[in-house]
């Protein structure tokens, strides 16, 4: 019986599982530089969650949510996304008594059962934002700015910026009957999900992807001609605050973020060099979604972003954005004796965060430099029986040839290693 990976899933192997470690790590150091923390929910939620904030006629959860019953019948669902669990978080750990503010930040997988194509996969991992607690225009330049600046310091400059603002519900309203008014006349060209889209939610139309839909799309009117007046000023203030921050972007009323819960300001950030998949990242403003899944009324924006896409930018760029890690060093014994007496040494090394390579396997001088070699380590550390009995080392730079020998002491190694002595 041979077993198979199921399909639209990835495994990380270990050649490459440094890039990810890079790239999580890079992006919780650059979270919390602007006072981001944390924040970890499970893989699972129940399914109404996700039912109420994005909206029983989207297709997340039309079509594309894993769904499952536990033995008590319950209800469940893996997450198709980030903030519905970071914001149940947020009401049933009342974290608006620790701050007016939340600044919070995930790293996880999420999952869609979607067509797999190159840079969408069933299972997913996103990085995200999340920042509760004020309406003001700063925060939504801030989150944009997190998202933009920490891609650009990875070395990624073929990034386009696009915001947009879908407005308060009241503006909806409005924008709506447009969208009404402009579809009505093409109903009969509409496909299925459209057709249906047209009286539930219209604004899900200028979302399709069915080619006869999106070329109905270009002369629908524009969400930016229907905001009132605060939500209108809303927006000037949040592109007033990229300007200061010298943010490029580019006003693009087209989009419409695939969620219901959505407020105001959109944005979504588009690498340049990719195909049709070339999203990577986006969100914005969802100052209705605590209330809608049961909290009080408080503001909020963020955004998510998928590591799949962009390793394949990194890639494409060619952009060193990590280094393989390779050993400090390797250890190359002489004598049975010597294997056992060394163990101790070897083990207090690594405890001091050396990376070292050991492999009793090989016995020869010569076998052990190869394997020292293949390693890629930058010194070996040689000891026989000599060696032992005198407390010493012979530490062998790999690179130049270079040898000295020192005490068998872990810390003065590694103060030698480490000053590349
Ligand atoms: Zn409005
Ligand atoms: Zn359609």
């Amino acid at each position: 019986m041979k077993y198979n990976i199921p399909r639209g899933t990835f495994d990380i192997l270990p050649e490459d599982s440094y890039k990810w470690q890079f790239l999580q790590d890079s992006f919780r150091k650059f979270a919390i530089c602007f006072g981001y923390q944390e924040i970890t929910t499970p893989i699972f939620e129940v399914s109404e969650l996700f039912e109420r904030s994005s909206g029983e006629s989207s297709d997340v959860v039309q079509k594309e949510m894993y769904r499952f019953c536990d033995k008590k019948g319950r209800e469940f669902a893996l997450r198709p996304e980030g903030t519905a669990p970071v914001v149940r978080s947020y009401v049933e750990n009342n974290l608006d008594k620790l701050s007016k503010r939340s600044k919070l930040f995930y790293l996880g997988p999420m999952f869609r059962y979607d067509r797999p194509q190159a840079g969408r996969y069933r299972q997913f991992y996103q990085y995200g934002i999340e920042f509760i607690g004020s309406n003001n225009p700063y925060y939504d330049a801030e989150v944009i700015a997190i998202s933009m600046l920490w891609l650009n310091s990875l070395g990624l400059n073929k990034l386009r910026l696009e915001i947009n603002s879908v407005g308060c519900p009241d503006c909806a309203v409005l924008y709506d009957k447009a969208l009404q008014e402009y579809y009505r006349p093409f109903l009969g060209k509409l496909c299925p999900d459209c057709q249906n889209r047209f009286n539930t939610n219209p604004r899900r139309l200028l979302d399709c992807k069915v080619p006869s839909c999106i070329e109905l799309r270009d002369d629908a009117p524009s969400q930016l001609n229907y905001l009132d007046e605060p939500c209108e000023k809303h927006f000037e203030a949040v592109c007033n605050y990229l300007q200061a921050m010298k943010i490029k972007y580019i006003i693009n009323p087209r989009i419409v973020r695939g969620l219901d819960y959505y407020t105001n300001t959109a944005f979504e950030i588009v690498y340049e060099g990719l195909g049709a998949q070339n999203s990577l990242a986006g969100g914005g403003r969802y100052n209705g979604l605590i209330e809608q899944i049961g909290g009080k009324s408080v503001p909020a924006i963020g955004f998510a972003g998928g590591f799949e896409r962009l390793l394949i930018a990194l890639e494409e760029e060619k952009i060193n954005y990590a280094e393989k890690p390779k050993p400090d060093a390797y250890l190359v014994c002489l004598g049975e004796n010597v294997r056992l007496e060394v163990l101790t040494y070897l083990n207090d090394l690594r405890i001091k965060g050396l990376i070292v390579d050991y492999d009793p396997d090989k016995n020869s001088m010569k076998a052990q430099f190869k394997a020292a070699d293949a390693s890629g380590a930058k010194y070996a550390i040689i000891i026989g029986e000599d060696e032992l009995a005198n407390k010493t080392i012979n530490l062998k730079n790999l690179q130049t040839g270079e040898q000295i020998r020192v005490a068998m002491n872990a810390e003065d190694t590694k103060q030698r290693i480490r000053a590349k002595i």
